[in-house]
């Protein structure tokens, strides 16, 4: 009835620089909108709202800011909602506006010159500081400005930047992003929803990358040229920069592996959230470069999500990768693929534990050395059992037939498959398709990470 609607909304009055702070647990959602008819405006993570418009939030923590003063109404019950005072936002919009001049000044070179190209930040830190939160904002605040960023995601663990978790992307964005889902998951299967052109992804299939350096290293590299090349067909891109957005790195032993990123993605500027140590390394390492090292403020809205939090969300943007959400319902397919057909070939992502075991299981025709480099092996199909069950497995850009490891270990990713069912007996798989119709003979690769989910 109308009462008991009207008793579960509330109105929340921000005054200006305030942000109103929630947190909606996964088997929940809310509503919120920035009230019509009132003066004020209002931003979540760099986006702003429409008026009256209503924006729907489950499984998340989030915060919407306001520079003028605003007037919201929340429908549902958040499990935690307050209205926060202090936040580092100016601080951030400094560090856009910095960009931004960087930006002006790469925009006014005739387009083939070297300075031509705009500044290339990468955000680093511990976990839970807010960085890919302020890869947002800055991203949300430079399309605003009319400009197109490159962001780049090469953080593996966490919920999957305009793709699945366990991949690193890069997109360049043109217009303004969704309000409720940011980056988004599911370019391949629903173009239309997300403001990007085709993202480049790369499917990683670890957790950390730690886990296998020499292939997030080979990726990374990869990526960098791909990017390169891009850019140089896209001038305002190019203008703008990167905006790249990194797994937790909070202590020395990561410093090689952010040096060789700032490397290959020739890097202007580090800034650094969250963690006093791992900025003056930064300082150190990057002292005669001509890098600029920068520390910036976390916010005290940002809060640790606890595992199964961070699974629930990482399932969720699979689901949303096959079956869409509320704004764009997607229909998966049930294909079955044969393990004897000719084009089929599974690979599978080592780690570095089980590289000493895989010794045993050199293909015929490869010797030690070639396998020791390699960071994928073929399996054979009388390998492919129920563990592979619930997993997603990488559709890659190679043909099944003639990629060996090396042009599997590097290759982009088509889309995705999850597999429901493996039937040994009958040598074949049931997966679950974006796209009708068999699954085209390319290499499939499947990881070790995202781990196992229930997709219904
Ligand atoms: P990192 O990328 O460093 O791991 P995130 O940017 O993902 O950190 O932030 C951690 C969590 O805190 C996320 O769930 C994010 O939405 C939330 N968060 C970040 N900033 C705020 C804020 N100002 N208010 C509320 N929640 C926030």
């Amino acid at each position: 009835t109308d009462s008991i609607d009207s008793a579960s909304i509330l109105t929340r009055e921000l005054k200006p620089n305030q942000e109103f702070r929630f947190e909606v647990p996964p088997n929940n959602s809310i509503t919120i909108r920035l009230t019509a008819g009132t003066a004020g405006t209002a931003e979540l993570f760099g986006t702003e709202l429409s008026k009256g418009l209503p924006y729907t939030f489950t499984c998340c923590k989030s915060a919407i800011y306001t520079w003028t003063g605003c007037s919201l109404s929340i429908e549902g019950s958040p499990s935690v909602e307050y209205i926060a005072e202090e936040t580092p936002m100016s601080t951030y919009l400094n560090l856009h506006i910095a960009l931004e001049k960087l930006r002006v000044g790469a925009s006014d070179c005739p387009p083939t010159a070297e300075g031509a190209q705009g500044p290339r930040i990468l955000l680093v830190g511990p976990p839970d500081v807010g960085k890919t939160t302020l890869c947002k904002i800055l991203t949300g605040y430079s399309i605003r400005q009319g400009r197109k960023p490159m962001v780049i995601n090469l953080d593996t663990a966490g919920e999957g930047v305009l793709s699945a978790p366990g991949t690193l992307s890069a997109a360049s964005f043109g217009s303004v992003m969704d309000v409720e889902d940011g980056f988004g998951s599911s370019p391949m299967s629903a173009p239309s929803a997300i403001p990007v052109k085709l993202p480049l992804v790369y499917y990683y299939g670890l957790e950390m990358p730690e886990s296998g350096v020499k292939r997030y290293k080979r990726l990374i590299s990869r990526m960098a040229v791909a990017v390169n090349s891009r850019l140089e067909e896209d001038i305002e891109t190019k203008n703008t920069g990167l905006i790249i957005d990194t797994p937790s790195f909070d202590n020395q032993t990561n410093g090689d592996l952010i040096s060789y990123i700032v490397a290959e993605f020739s890097v202007t500027a580090i800034a650094v959230l969250g963690s006093e140590r791992l900025y003056n390394t930064m300082l150190k390492s990057f002292s005669s470069s001509s890098v600029s090292v920068i520390k910036l403020p976390t916010s005290g809205g940002c809060v640790d999500r606890d595992a199964p939090f961070k699974k629930a969300i990482r399932d969720a943007t699979v689901k949303k990768y096959f079956f869409g959400d509320e704004k764009c319902t997607l229909s998966p397919y049930t294909v079955t693929i044969e393990f004897d057909s000719p084009g089929f070939a599974l690979w599978e992502v080592v780690d570095a534990n089980s590289a000493d075991k895989n010794i045993s299981f050199l293909p015929i025709g490869e010797d030690e050395s070639s396998l020791q480099s390699e960071v994928v092996r073929k399996l054979a199909a009388n390998e492919v059992d129920s563990r592979f069950e619930n997993l997603i497995v990488a559709v890659l850009q190679v043909d099944a037939k003639e990629a060996g490891a090396k042009e599997v270990g590097e290759s982009a990713v088509l889309g995705f498959v999850f597999v429901q069912e493996v039937d040994e007996k009958e040598r074949r798989m049931k997966v679950l398709s974006p796209v009708p119709g068999r699954v085209p003979a390319k290499a499939l690769l499947v990881g070790k990470w995202p781990e196992g989910m229930f997709l219904t």
